[in-house]
């Protein structure tokens, strides 16, 4: 049964059973309803098979299974066609796959690649990574005091290199949400490729492809209440059709011969081997469960609850906020005066927060903010307004607990 939305919790065994305890790392990873849960049960249960291979009952179930999750996905964030929604372990491994297919495809010796400073390193270690073996130079756009892009120092690292764009769609520190339609259509006037990394955003809010206009997008289960180990990559189709394939192995080729091999279609030229298809169906009960509530709605409660916690970290003047985007999600990153950041998510643990502390896999933002580790509050819509006051309560006394 679907609870209102204020008692979201209760659809989540480990939050109802919980309920003295606050979960508030919702940008690492988020916690799993009942649906997710039984559909993976339900996979096993009733008709785990390999897909495509079987030509038996439950290897058809577990197919049709499977590709209903796909379509599921794919229509979340309106691809044009299943087709171009490609599963993956997550964000990390659809980056990887789009940073050595692309630069395969598209760079040459002195090609640019323009990122931002506020990439999480999944964005930024795959793109260091091909830059090297294809000879290409990385390009940075800067990061503002307000924790948002610098787009005019954006018009100065165009040039007539430049081949691909990759940026995030909501900073894992900041909260800051990009305005990645308008940069798209900048770069796309350049006949520049455009890749977001929508990790944190697609849970968050409404997003569609379509609309943003880029040519490629990344984002992971297990931060929108499906499971681990399981993601996508969505991909413009004259695009995914003209990259070479990343993994070889079963299921990607249509015919191999000893010295070469032809690719099968997609999606399947990208998804060597057996895929996660347990958690790609658990993905696709995600996909229905966030569709329950609507994204509108879910967008709706969690700017309530970011509100509540913005003003509560102000309130308290020994605590510096980092990151002051006027577009922002659920995401506040921050340090008190004198204190380490893990000494104090220890103490917020005994007063029954679970808070993030430490880099939060940005080391070069968190060089250029000054602020190597810093504490993390990330909300979903499953917070209520009671817990974001327990945490306020709790930092405000923080004092008589720790230096
Ligand atoms: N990009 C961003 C913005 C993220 O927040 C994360 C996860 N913290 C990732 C990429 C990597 O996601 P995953 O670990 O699921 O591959």
């Amino acid at each position: 049964m679907k609870h209102p939305i204020e008692q979201s919790y209760m659809d989540f065994p480990i939050l109802r059973d919980n309920r003295d305890y606050t979960y508030l790392d919702n940008a690492a990873t988020t916690q799993k309803p009942d649906v997710v849960l039984k559909a993976l049960q339900d996979y096993y249960t009733q008709c785990n098979a390999n897909v495509y291979r079987a030509i038996y009952r439950w290897g058809e179930e577990s197919t049709r299974r499977y590709e209903a999750a796909r379509e599921k996905t794919a229509a979340f964030i309106n691809a044009e066609s299943p087709d171009q929604l490609i599963f993956t372990s997550g964000t990390t491994d659809s980056i990887n796959l789009a940073a050595a297919t692309l630069c395969r495809h598209l760079i040459k010796e002195g090609d640019e690649i323009i990122l931002t400073e506020m990439e999480h390193h999944s964005n930024l270690v795959p793109w260091q990574i091909q830059a090297e073996y294809a000879g290409a130079v990385l390009k940075f756009i800067p990061v503002s005091e307000s924790g948002e892009l610098d787009l005019a120092a954006l018009e100065g690292l165009w040039s007539p290199r430049t081949r691909i764009l990759a940026l995030t769609h909501m900073s894992n520190v900041l909260g800051t949400i990009n305005p990645v339609k308008e940069i798209t259509a900048r770069a796309h006037s350049r006949g520049v490729t455009v890749l977001v990394d929508a990790a944190q955003s697609v849970p968050h809010m409404k997003v569609d492809v379509q609309d943003l206009g880029c040519d490629l997008l990344a984002f992971s289960g297990h931060k929108m209440y499906g499971p681990t180990g399981i993601g996508a990559l969505y991909g413009k189709k004259e695009l995914l059709e003209a990259l070479p394939p990343f993994r070889g192995g079963g299921e990607m080729i249509r015919t191999v011969y000893l010295d070469h091999s032809e690719w099968n279609t997609l999606p399947h030229k990208f998804e060597a081997g057996t895929p996660n298809i347990a958690g790609a169906i658990g993905l696709g009960a995600a996909v229905d469960y966030l569709n329950s509530y609507g994204m509108k709605a879910i967008e709706q409660r969690e700017a309530r609850l970011t509100e509540k916690l913005i003003a509560g970290l102000d309130s308290l003047p020994e605590y510096k906020l980092f990151g002051r985007a006027e577009n922002r999600g659920g995401i506040a990153a921050f340090s008190r005066e004198g204190s380490h950041s893990h000494d104090l998510t220890e103490y917020l643990d005994g007063r029954g927060l679970a808070l993030r502390a430490g880099h939060h896999c940005a080391h070069p933002l968190g060089r250029k903010l000054n602020a190597l580790s810093t504490c993390r509050a990330s909300v979903s819509f499953y917070n209520t307004e009671e817990e974001i006051e327990k945490l306020i309560t709790a930092l405000l006394q923080a004092g008589e607990h720790i230096l």
